[in-house]
């Protein structure tokens, strides 16, 4: 009989967060290994390990971002209606 790991499923999803190098999903993320610690999409590593950003890093990030804007500026508009709805 194999023991249920409730540790696993008590673990707080982290894959909400978007990677903060190239703004992907972790799933998407398209950032090479550091070759210093082996970590994936850190920003340390790109100050301090001598990682670059490509330019697919770049546009990836700036993609996020925009949409990231849109999505909150939707939001923002959506309460504004709910508060005049209250009045
Ligand atoms: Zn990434
Ligand atoms: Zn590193």
């Amino acid at each position: 009989m194999s023991k249920i790991n409730w540790d696993s499923y008590l673990e707080p999803p982290d894959e909400e967060y978007p990677c903060e190098i190239c703004g992907e999903h972790p799933d998407n993320c398209i950032c090479p290994e550091c070759h210093i610690c082996g970590e994936i999409g850190y920003k340390r590593c790109y100050v301090n390990h001598g990682m670059t950003r490509t330019e697919e890093q770049k546009f990836s990030l700036e993609c996020a971002n925009r949409k990231w804007e849109l999505e909150t500026l939707r939001e923002m508009e959506y309460f504004r209606l709910a508060d005049m709805e209250d009045l």
